[in-house]
């Protein structure tokens, strides 16, 4: 991998050479309070939630500044988006988020990426739902840390009646109208190789869904008053 300087991998840099930008994974988090919204690391700092800007802040040992030499802390990303993708497959970081940054302030250069000491978060993609569709909304994941809920990348299927943020309302949250996507690698699966197999769920889309779940909901009515109209027999003969 080519480099922009001479500088040797692995020593802070005093001085940026003006913002980089870099690639990374989070989870998409939404205050106790729902009017703000952030991210939790998917490494170190998993107790803390960071904001579209934010400083890298030492658990360690708060007298020395990040990145420090003979620390790990600071943020982290990757040069290449392709990378942090990759790190998303891993089973533990399922239901995170791609980050597009731009990194300024002191930083450390690595073959694969970055360690730097502040953070703008330029762009979020949505990634794919757990059932492998592309993701186009957020809903609520379960636990989260003190103060934060995390959310989900979900699809449109399984989100099902939950109620869900779309992408706009969580930039909005984050402050600044930030760009939150769905991810164009897995925006279309009809152009990939998956497809749902013959007979199974073909054509089944939201719209769909609802007819569907309407006569569902019919049915079950009509058994209910056969039901109550055999009671009403049953109780009517026992007089
Ligand atoms: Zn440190
Ligand atoms: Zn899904």
């Amino acid at each position: 991998m080519s480099r922009p300087s001479s500088w040797p991998i692995g020593r802070p840099r005093p001085r940026p050479e003006g913002p980089l930008t870099g690639y990374k994974i989070a989870y998409p988090m939404i205050s106790a309070d729902s009017r703000r919204g952030g991210f939790n690391g998917v490494a170190l700092g998993r107790t803390q939630v960071y904001g579209t800007v934010a400083d890298a802040v030492c658990i360690q040992s708060p007298r020395h500044r990040c990145p420090s030499s003979w620390c790990d802390c600071g943020f982290y990303c990757f040069h290449a988006l392709d990378d942090a993708r990759d790190l998303a497959c891993d089973p533990q970081h399922q239901h995170s988020v791609l980050l597009e940054i731009a990194a300024s302030g002191r930083y450390v250069r690595y073959e694969l990426g970055l360690r730097y000491a502040r953070q703008t978060v330029r762009s979020v993609r949505l990634g794919r739902c757990g059932c492998g569709r592309a993701a186009t909304a957020l809903a609520d994941g379960g636990p989260g840390i003190v103060g934060w809920r995390r959310l989900h990348p979900v699809c449109g299927l399984c989100a099902g009646p939950r109620p869900v943020l779309t992408p706009q309302a969580f930039g909005t949250l984050l402050g600044g109208g930030l760009r939150v996507d769905v991810d164009e690698v897995a925006d279309d699966p009809a152009a990939g190789l998956f497809a749902p197999l013959p007979g199974v769920a073909e054509g089944v889309d939201d719209a769909a869904l609802v007819p569907l779940l309407s006569a569902e909901v019919a049915l079950l009515q009509a058994r209910l008053d056969q039901v109550q109209s055999r009671l009403e027999q049953l109780t009517r003969r026992s007089d």
